[in-house]
């Protein structure tokens, strides 16, 4: 059998955090009521005209230039026709022949090294309205709160070769346009939709195969199962003289499976025409300026500076980095005086543990820099022992608590007061005459009992140091 290699390109639509719509004026606010949000001209209604929404095109433009694309001076909208009832207007103003970006790239890491991912172009088009398919009723409602949010597509060259560089692409952006407030980028919620085109060739062979197109891949598992299973289907297709057909696939992540939705259409099945109700855009180098001199401060930026200003180790300082949230915390937490190294560690530690066990999104962190400050400041002077400090953290995690008051009030401060500690483990002692025994026959191990003993007592609050410390003594001096 012949080896084959797999070749991946990817057309990603990115909701832009705008207030209002691309087109008009209407809110773009998340949970609304149905149709809350909507007027003439994003109902498609006749006589309607669109005008175009500025700070669309400038979050465009700061992404474009964050992908090291060439941004076009002179670009134009298109009409592309198609009807579909959740689409009011019969046609989709977006951008075909001259997009506003070109032409860029974007470094990634996964696997070993470290590989460029060409993008082809980014253009700014409108979103379509929802469609809600009520089965009990028996009826489609729809929902044109979504028609007219503004998108931009980010379109690959096929560059990519398996899913993990696929998702370490679709991560940097992500992380890319987060840190510009350009999008919050959420696969699951719909804000960023990743198409994932993919063929096979025998290894070796220039031409590329012929390629299909998934469709509704809401997480990164689905993503890597979904290229997963279309590798096997084209190479048993092929290894059974039977041929790829271009078409575009909807991959159904219970089953585990994808099926075909329609065969590829091509440009000109959409009779795509320049619109005529938008001038051309045509962009001057001061604003281009204007933008580039606004960009926030990136994360291979705050890499550097995390290591030169706070000396943290460059792994510690890629991992803060990967999530804007994360910085946010690290920035502000070591703003207050906090040391940024231990800082550092709350974030890789706990933070991303807790994360990946319940499941959350970084940007729904809750965790106040203050009180990760009072934290280590509790755990530095002694207050509390660092297990104790990890079910704070817990509650900081969740609720947000003060550290402080929480300790006070669950009686969770370190006894580290040698007189009561001595009076708690007089009192284990004498209760536990057999590992006392054991421990004066030579059983040092049994000393580890009675550690626990005492920890136990102390609810887990002793300082585990100065437990063994005064264990020892006092057995030493037992028998005596
Ligand atoms: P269309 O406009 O018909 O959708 P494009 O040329 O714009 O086609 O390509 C769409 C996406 O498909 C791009 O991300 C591109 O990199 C990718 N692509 C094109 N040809 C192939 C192929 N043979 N195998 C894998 N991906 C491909
Ligand atoms: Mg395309
Ligand atoms: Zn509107």
């Amino acid at each position: 059998m012949a080896e084959y290699e797999t070749v991946i390109g990817l057309e990603v639509h990115v909701e832009l955090a705008t207030k209002t719509k691309i087109f008009c004026g209407c809110s773009t606010k998340f949970g609304a009521r149905p149709n809350e949000n909507t007027c003439p001209v994003c109902m498609g209604m006749p006589g309607t005209l669109p005008v175009l929404n500025k700070k669309v095109v400038e979050y465009a433009i700061a992404v474009g230039l964050a992908l090291n694309c060439d941004i076009s001076r002179y670009s134009k909208f298109d009409r592309k026709n198609y009807f579909y009832p959740d689409n009011p207007q019969n046609y989709q103003i977006s951008q075909l022949y001259m997009p506003i970006c070109t032409n860029g790239f974007v470094n990634v890491t996964a696997g070993e090294g470290s590989k460029k991912i060409r993008i082809h172009e980014i253009h700014m088009e409108e979103d379509a309205g929802k469609l809600i398919h009520d089965d009990e009723e028996d009826v489609s409602l729809i929902d044109y709160n979504r028609a007219g949010v503004p998108l931009i597509e980010i379109v690959s060259e096929p560059d990519m070769s398996n899913a993990e560089e696929v998702i370490a692409y679709l991560k940097k952006l992500k992380t890319v346009i987060g840190y510009l407030g350009a999008s919050d980028c959420k696969l699951q919620e719909g804000s960023m939709r990743a198409d994932v085109n993919l063929s096979v060739r025998p290894v070796g062979k220039k031409e590329l195969g012929t390629r299909t197109e998934m469709k509704n891949l809401s997480s990164f598992r689905a993503i890597s199962r979904a290229i997963e299973n279309e590798k096997k289907r084209q190479i048993k297709l092929i290894e059974n003289g039977e041929r790829v057909i271009q078409q575009t696939r909807h991959w159904d992540d219970k089953k585990g499976e994808s099926y075909s939705m329609r065969s590829k259409e091509d440009a000109m099945d959409y009779r795509y025409f320049p619109e005529p109700d938008l001038m051309p855009l045509i962009i001057s180098e001061k604003w281009i300026d204007e933008i580039k001199a606004n960009e926030p401060e990136m994360a291979e930026q705050k890499i550097e500076r995390y290591i030169l200003q706070f000396n943290i180790p460059r792994y510690d300082a890629e991992q803060i980095t990967s999530e804007k949230k994360f910085t946010e915390i690290f920035e502000e937490t070591v703003d207050l005086g906090a040391n940024p190294k231990k800082v550092s560690n709350w974030i890789m530690g706990e933070t991303m543990r807790i994360l990946k066990e319940e499941k959350d999104e970084p940007e729904n962190l809750n965790i106040s820099p203050k009180h990760l400050a009072k934290l280590i400041e509790i755990v530095d002077n002694n207050t509390i022992n660092s297990s104790v400090a990890k079910d704070v953290f817990l509650q900081v995690y969740k609720n947000d608590v003060d550290p402080e008051v929480f300790v006070r009030e669950n009686s969770l401060a370190q006894v580290s007061d040698a007189g009561e500690l001595e009076g708690i483990i007089l009192r284990i002692l004498s209760e536990n005459p057999k590992s006392v025994g054991d421990y004066m026959a030579g059983k040092k191990k049994a000393i580890g009992f009675l550690v626990g003993q005492t920890m136990k007592a102390t609810k887990g609050t002793a300082d585990p140091a100065m437990v063994n410390k005064l264990l020892t003594k006092l057995l030493n001096g037992y028998g005596n």
